[in-house]
Formats: structure tokens, C-alpha cells, sequence
């Protein structure tokens, strides 16, 4: 799961990491308030305004911008909020932004007096350890330090045991060029925050930029967090904010049903009951010329209820031109399946598009007679390499 920028500032600092002053604010008369407050704490005379979305590259595509008077700052939380925000994450489509983060502004008094660099925990996959990723080339710009000179990107690797070992921290601050008070600040700094990716079952932590401000501080300056869905049961608390504005809405839908569903841009919707099956069956409608609309695993469990949810799910994609079901009949029997599918289609109503059912195992002939005796817009198949060929004529 995703949560935003200030969400994960908060977390962070539950855990000993400096973050600076700011607030969230739905509107540009909130932002005025927070604006006084995040003043009185702090002294500030410039604040960042700061569109939350669950999309990085916010710099670039306009969604974080100085300010320099309580004045500014409202014309500037009145056009960021509302906005449809594009940034090199998004795509072209973009994401709404409901609300901003009004922040001291912890540059002051120019770029040139801080320092930006980059940190971030995250599981490396192919040793099996979580890695401190960071570099002294920070800021907007990351991605193409990370492609033109790797060299400036390092890596400590950590040991599961031991954890992020103190001397590791020192190694890192040192070799981010660091000395004196934000030496050890950035020694706290990079503890704190492996605390916080640990302790929050979080599957990354990035910090980009963290920063050096001209006295000497090390504050996070952003935050992207995101927390291993599995794990969510253990954290009420960052459970509370997932924010679903922000998710696929079939995607919410079908987390609300138990089914395990991921929203891709195809046009042959398929419901299949294993991972195992969805990701060949996926593959068998790649190789039959169409491509997959989804991927859903309806479980163990393909009844009427599971069905009829898969279909409404798959059908509010407008580019869907065929379904295909792919059901392996084991512990579950291929005529419940089919009784199961006649149903949930009869509760729908007519579905718009073929509907290409292949159901294999125990009592598939019965299932088939069910499937073709039901009077409805269904073709069945028995093999894999049959139901391609009934989705490749959906396209012919
Ligand atoms: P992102 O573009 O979504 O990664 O959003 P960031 O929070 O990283 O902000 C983008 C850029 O805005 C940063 O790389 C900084 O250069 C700048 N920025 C962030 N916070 C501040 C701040 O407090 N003051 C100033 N002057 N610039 C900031
Ligand atoms: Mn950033």
C-alpha cells in the first residue's frame, strides 16, 4: 500500500527522524492557517506548498512550489488543489490532487547554502537483504544519475540478523562527504529511518532529497513510503490511511470481494482460479493475438457470488472485447463452477461481450452441458488451446 508524503513524515519522525514543520490542508483558507501556524513554530518566512498525490517527479510536473507570503501561498494552494497533476510518474492521464502540504521551507536562504542527497531502504530481491541505497547526487534529477553515472549511486547491504549496524551508518555518512554536527545527525538520521522501515513492514523508505540545511541540520525534504500489503494487519494505524481516491477503483472493488485482481491495458478480461493458471492463461491469450485486460485470481472458492463480482469488476472496463474463464476443476467440481457462472450471468443481465468459458477436471463433460444447455451468449471449451481459438474469433 501507498500513503503520502506527509503520512510517511509522520511515521518517520514517530521514529526519531527529523522532519521539518508542515501541514496538510484541503483548502486555500486552511493553507492560510497552517500557514500562521507553521510560522509561529518556526520563524519561517518562505514555505513549500506541496500537492499529495501517490506519484513522484511532483517537482517537475508543478505540484511543489516557494512561496514567500501567507498571500502566495493561498493563490498557490487555490491552484494546486483541484489540479489534475502530471508528472513523469503519472502518465498522461494524471492524478487529482485533494490536498497540499503547507511546509517551512527548509532551503532557506538559498540552494546554494544546502545540500540534497539520496537515501532509501529497500529489499534487494537477488541477495535477499534489505539495502541502504543513497547518493551525494540527490534531488529531481535522480533517475538519470541512476542511468548516466551509476557509479555515484552505493549500496551497504544489511545483514536480516544484525540490522543496520551503527558502524554501516558512520561508513554511509562519511562517504556522503559528511563531517562534524551533520555527521552525526545523518548517523541518527539513516538509524531512525531503518527503525521506521522495520517497524512498519514497509517494502521501501525513500528519501529524495534528504537534507543538509545551511546550519548544519539533516532533515527529510520528501518521503515516498510504501508498506507490504501482507503486513497491514499488524498496523491499524497505517492501515487507517490508505486513501482509496487514490487506487484503481476496480482494483478497491475487488479487494472489498477477496479477489486478487490487477488492472492492465488489454482487451480480454479473464478470471481463473491460481496464480499459477491466471499468469498462463494470460500468456494464452497473448499468443491467440488479443491481450489481457486484468489479471484475477477468483481463489479457491469460484462461486456465484466470486463470479458475478469478477464480471462486474472486468465489465467496468470499457476496453474489454471478450471474457475468458479458466477454471481448474480440483477441490472445487467443474458443474458448481458452471451452475456458478449461469447464475452470476443471469444476475447481471445480458453481458455486451462473448464470454468463453473452459472448464478442466472433475466433472467437466457435466459442466459443459450445463455451459451449452444454458441458453446464454457462453461458448465453453475444454482444452486451453481450444478457448484461444474462441477468443481469437472474437477478433476476426
Ligand atoms: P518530488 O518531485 O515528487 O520528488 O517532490 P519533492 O518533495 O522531492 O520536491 C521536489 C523538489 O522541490 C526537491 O527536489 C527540492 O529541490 C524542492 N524542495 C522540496 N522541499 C523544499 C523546500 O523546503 N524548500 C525549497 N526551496 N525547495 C524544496
Ligand atoms: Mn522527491
Amino acid at each position: 500500500m501507498n500513503i503520502h508524503e506527509f503520512q510517511a513524515k509522520n511515521i518517520l519522525e514517530g521514529y526519531g527522524a527529523k522532519i521539518p514543520l508542515g501541514l496538510v490542508a484541503e483548502t486555500p483558507q486552511k493553507a492560510v492557517k497552517a500557514v500562521k501556524a507553521v510560522q509561529e513554530k518556526t520563524g519561517t518566512k518562505t514555505w513549500v506548498v506541496k500537492a499529495q498525490v501517490h506519484a513522484g517527479g511532483r517537482g517537475k510536473g508543478g505540484g511543489v512550489k516557494l512561496a514567500t507570503s501567507p498571500y502566495e501561498v493561498e493563490t498557490l494552494a487555490s491552484k494546486i488543489i483541484g489540479m489534475n497533476l502530471v508528472t513523469p510518474q503519472t502518465g498522461s492521464v494524471g492524478k487529482k490532487v485533494s490536498r497540499v502540504l503547507i511546509q517551512q521551507d527548509i532551503y532557506y536562504p538559498g540552494e546554494e547554502a544546502v545540500k540534497e542527497y539520496y537515501l532509501s531502504f529497500v529489499l534487494n530481491r537477488s541477495s535477499g537483504k534489505n539495502t541502504l541505497v543513497y547518493s551525494t547526487k540527490g534531488g529531481t534529477d535522480i533517475e538519470e544519475v541512476a542511468a548516466n553515472t551509476p557509479h555515484l549511486v552505493l549500496k551497504e547491504e544489511i545483514d536480516p540478523v544484525l540490522g543496520l549496524q551503527a558502524f554501516q551508518a558512520r561508513r554511509v555518512a562519511f562517504g556522503l562527504g559528511l563531517s562534524g554536527k551533520a555527521y552525526s545527525e545523518m548517523v541518527q538520521f539513516l538509524l531512525s529511518v531503518y527503525k521506521a522501515y522495520t517497524g512498519s513492514d514497509a517494502l521501501l523508505i525513500e528519501i529524495n532529497p534528504v537534507v543538509k540545511t545551511s546550519d548544519g541540520h539533516i532533515m527529510a525534504a520528501d518521503a515516498k513510503m510504501i508498506i507490504d500489503d501482507n503486513a497491514l494487519f499488524r498496523h491499524p494505524e497505517i492501515m487507517a490511511m490508505r486513501d482509496t481516491a487514490e487506487e484503481d477503483p476496480a482494483e478497491v472493488e475487488a479487494s472489498e470481494h477477496n479477489l486478487n485482481f490487477v488492472k492492465l491495458d488489454g482487451n480480454v478480461g479473464c478470471m481463473v482460479n491460481g496464480a499459477g493458471l491466471a499468469m498462463a492463461t494470460m500468456d494464452i491469450i497473448k499468443l491467440s493475438g488479443g491481450s489481457p485486460a486484468n489479471f484475477l485470481d477468483v481463489g479457491g472458492s469460484a462461486n456465484a457470488q466470486t463470479v458475478e463480482a469478477g464480471f462486474r469488476i472486468i465489465l467496468k472496463d470499457p476496453h474489454v472485447k471478450a471474457i475468458l474463464i479458466n477454471i481448474f476443476g480440483g477441490i472445487v467440481r467443474c458443474d458448481r463452477v458452471a451452475e456458478g457462472i449461469i447464475e452470476a450471468y443471469k444476475a447481471i443481465g445480458e453481458i455486451r461481450v462473448p464470454v468463453i468459458v473452459r472448464l478442466q477436471g472433475t466433472n467437466a463433460e457435466i459442466a459443459k452441458e450445463l455451459i451449452d444447455k444454458s441458453g446464454l451468449k457462453v461458448l465453453s471449451a475444454i482444452t486451453l488451446f481450444d478457448a484461444a481459438r474462441k477468443v481469437k474469433e472474437v477478433f476476426d
